[in-house]
C-alpha cells in the first residue's frame, strides 16, 4: 500500500527566545495535526514568525515573507508575530501572503492551514488574532528538540512600558505560567533525557506579578525546581539589577547550585540620566552595588548584558559614564544596539538628538571595549574545571572527534579528541581544562582533560 503524503512546513523565526520556542509549540501542532516540519522545499506552506522589536526587525520579517513567496511560489506563505501587531498595514502590502496571524492568532495558525490547505484563496486576508493577548498555557513545545538543552517559556508580556520598547504594546501584560504547569514541563524534558533547562519569557524578573494572590515569584520557583530536579542545570533568562533577590544571588554565587554561574542582566546604561528618561527603575548606584555582590562569588560567574547606545537624553558624560562603569567591573559579554526611534513608543516622539554617524561611532567604541571583556573572561577561566554540556558534533580535519558545547558559565568550549569516545556525544556533560583561547570558544583537549 502506498504511503500517504504528509503535507510539508517551514517555519522561519525572528526575534528572541520567546519567539524561538513559540515556533516550536507551532511545530509541535503542526506534526499533531498531520504535517512534516522540514528546512526546505518543496512544501505547502512556509510561516514567518516574525519580530518588530526595532524598526530594522519589522523590515527584516517583511523581506523574509516575500523571500519566502519568490522561493517557494507553490507554498502557502503567512506572517505571524510582532509584525502584524505593530503594523497590520505593512504586512497588508506584502502581495499573495495567504493570511496573517497576531500573537494571539498563532493559537488559529496551524487549525487554519491544515483546513484551507488546497483550496483556492478565498479574496484578500483578513488579519487574524491582533488585539488581546497570547493565553501562556497554550502553544507548548514538545519534545522534538534535541538532547541537549530545552528552553521553558514561564512568562510572556511586560508591565514595565520603558520608553523606548514596543514589546508590552506587542505581547500585552505580564502573564506568568503557574510554577505546577513549569515543573510539570520540566519533569517531562527531564524524562526525555534533557540536561538543561533555560527558564525564558519578556520579563521573567516580573514572574508572578500577574498572581499576587498565589504568592509565587520567581525565586520561589527556582526554590522548587532546585528541590524537585537534582540533576538538572538551570539557566535564567534576562533579569534588571533591583531583581536580584538575595537568594537568587546565593543560588547564582554557589558552584554546587544547579543554577547555571550565568548571569544577564538587561541595563541598557550605566547613566542615571538615560536610565531615568528611559523609564528604567534602577540606578548607577544599583548597577554598581549589584556587581559589588557578584564580584564576592567565586569569580566563574559570566555576566551579560545589552546596553543602548544613543538614546535621546545620552549626552557625552553619560555616554562616558556607561563606558566607564564597563571598563570597571567584570562582564563576560556585551551586546551594543545603536537606538532607533519604534513608532508607538513615548521617546519616538522626541526629537533623536544624537547623529547617526555618532551613535555608530559609540557602538563601535563600547563594542570594542565588550569584545576585550569577553576575552579577559574566557582566558581567566583556561585551565579551570569547565563542566560543558555537549552540543554539536564538528567537523575539523584537526581532531578525529571535536564538539562544540557551553559551560555553565556560558563558555563557548571546543572539546576536541583524537579518537571515538562514547562520552562524547550530545546532551552528555564532561569536565575538561581548556588550554586555548582561539579568539570564538575555549579549546579542551578531552585525553589531557581526564589524566
Ligand atoms: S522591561 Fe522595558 S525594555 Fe523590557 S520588555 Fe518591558 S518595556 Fe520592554
Amino acid at each position: 500500500m502506498q504511503q500517504k503524503k504528509l503535507p510539508r512546513v517551514l517555519i522561519e523565526t525572528l526575534g528572541c527566545k520567546v519567539n524561538f520556542y513559540e515556533s516550536q509549540g507551532l511545530a509541535a501542532e503542526f506534526r499533531r495535526r498531520g504535517w512534516q516540519v522540514v528546512k526546505k522545499g518543496p512544501l505547502e506552506a512556509v510561516v514567518i514568525n516574525s519580530c518588530a522589536v526595532t524598526a530594522e526587525a519589522g523590515r527584516q520579517s517583511l523581506q523574509a515573507a516575500r523571500r519566502a513567496l519568490k522561493r517557494y511560489p507553490e507554498a502557502q506563505v503567512v506572517l505571524a508575530g510582532c509584525a502584524v501587531v505593530a503594523e497590520p498595514q505593512k504586512a497588508a502590502e506584502v502581495e499573495r501572503l495567504s493570511a496573517f496571524f497576531g500573537n494571539v492568532g498563532k493559537n488559529d495558525l496551524v487549525s487554519r492551514l491544515t483546513r484551507e490547505l488546497g483550496k483556492p484563496a478565498a479574496g484578500l486576508p483578513e488579519p487574524v488574532g491582533i488585539a488581546g493577548e497570547l493565553d501562556i498555557s497554550l502553544l507548548r513545545a514538545d519534545l522534538e528538540r534535541g538532547r541537549s538543552r530545552a528552553v521553558v517559556k514561564i512568562q510572556d508580556g511586560c508591565n514595565s512600558f520603558c520608553r523606548y520598547c514596543i514589546i508590552p504594546y506587542l505581547r500585552g501584560r505580564c502573564r506568568s505560567l503557574p510554577p505546577e504547569k513549569v515543573l510539570a514541563e520540566c519533569r517531562e524534558l527531564v524524562a526525555a533525557g534533557f540536561r538543561e533547562v533555560v527558564l525564558t519569557g519578556i520579563h521573567i524578573g516580573r514572574y508572578g506579578d500577574d498572581a499576587p494572590a498565589a504568592g509565587f515569584s520567581l525565586t520561589s520557583l527556582l526554590l522548587q525546581l532546585v528541590n524537585e530536579f537534582p540533576d538538572l542545570r538551570l539557566r535564567l533568562g534576562s533579569l534588571q539589577p533591583h531583581e536580584i533577590t538575595p537568594e537568587i544571588m546565593t543560588l547564582l554565587l554557589d558552584p554546587q547550585s544547579l543554577v547555571c554561574e550565568h548571569l544577564h542582566l538587561s541595563l541598557q546604561s550605566a547613566s542615571d540620566r538615560v536610565l531615568g528618561a528611559m523609564g528604567r527603575p534602577y540606578r548607577r548606584s544599583d548597577i554598581k552595588e549589584i556587581f559589588a555582590l557578584l564580584a564576592a562569588g567565586s569569580g566563574r560567574l559570566n555576566i551579560g548584558t545589552d546596553l543602548i547606545v544613543g538614546f535621546p537624553a545620552e549626552n557625552e558624560l553619560a555616554f562616558a559614564e556607561t563606558m566607564d562603569l564597563v571598563e570597571e567591573v567584570e562582564l563576560g559579554y556585551l551586546h551594543v544596539f545603536p537606538y532607533s526611534p519604534r513608532q508607538g513608543t513615548v521617546a519616538a516622539s522626541w526629537p533623536d538628538r544624537v547623529l547617526l554617524a555618532e551613535k555608530k561611532a559609540r557602538a563601535a567604541k563600547l563594542g570594542a571595549l565588550g569584545r576585550h571583556k569577553r576575552e579577559l573572561f574566557a582566558k581567566k577561566n583556561l585551565g579551570r574545571d569547565l563542566h560543558v554540556l555537549l552540543e554539536t558534533r564538528i567537523d575539523d580535519s584537526r581532531y578525529r572527534t571535536a564538539w562544540f558545547g557551553h559551560s555553565r558559565n556560558y563558555l563557548p568550549v571546543l572539546v576536541t579528541s583524537q579518537r571515538e569516545d562514547d562520552n562524547l556525544r550530545a546532551g552528555f556533560e564532561v569536565t575538561v581544562q581548556a588550554e586555548t583561547w582561539d579568539g570564538r570558544r575555549l579549546v579542551a583537549d578531552w585525553e589531557k582533560s581526564r589524566r
